[in-house]
């Protein structure tokens, strides 16, 4: 059977943080579906179409990563795509703080879904998508924090 993994966040923007993550990750599952959280109630700085349109871009070229959003629960969501496993990415104490809460409860509401846990490499445990909408914000370059296949010049961002 297809080892599929769902890849969840917000992802605003996607950074090389996240491609390192996926990235490594396409060794241990067939298939790697990046979600996108849409989440009414939490505002984004780029709209959802463009947060899918960018990370498909960074992926163009392999056809074992997908791209989708999805509301609701995340562990719903991996039951409807077949998908027996949550990938997400862990850079410091912080995250294992919060994704050790997160994943327990994810395994309490339905048992048969695992999470994964890939350590950074040291290079991107700085790098975070709140950091980048600043940089983006007060007009800097932050191209060299997201991957290179995407040009943030031809995206517009909003308020979030
Ligand atoms: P969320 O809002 O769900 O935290 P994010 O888009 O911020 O969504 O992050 C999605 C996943 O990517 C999380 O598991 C997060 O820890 C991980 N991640 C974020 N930045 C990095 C990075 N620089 N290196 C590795 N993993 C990262």
């Amino acid at each position: 059977m297809k080892k599929i993994a769902v890849f969840p966040g917000s992802f605003d923007p996607f950074t090389i943080g996240h491609e390192g993550i996926v990235r490594r990750a396409l060794g241990l599952f067939d298939e790697i579906i990046i979600a996108v959280g849409a989440n009414a109630l939490k505002k984004s700085y780029f709209p959802l179409e463009t947060r899918k349109e960018m990370i498909a871009k960074v992926f163009s070229d392999e056809p074992r990563v997908k791209v989708d959003h999805y509301e609701g629960l995340t562990v719903d969501y991996c039951i409807n795509k077949g998908a027996k496993y949550i990938l997400r990415g862990l850079r410091t104490a912080a995250d294992f703080e919060f994704e050790r809460a997160i994943a327990q409860v994810n395994k309490a509401l339905k048992s048969d879904v695992e999470s994964v846990f890939l350590l950074t490499v040291p290079e991107h445990t700085p790098i975070n998508s709140t950091i980048v909408r600043d940089i983006i914000r007060s007009g800097g370059d932050a191209s060299k924090f997201v991957p290179a296949a995407i040009d943030l010049k031809r995206y517009k961002g909003g308020e979030d």
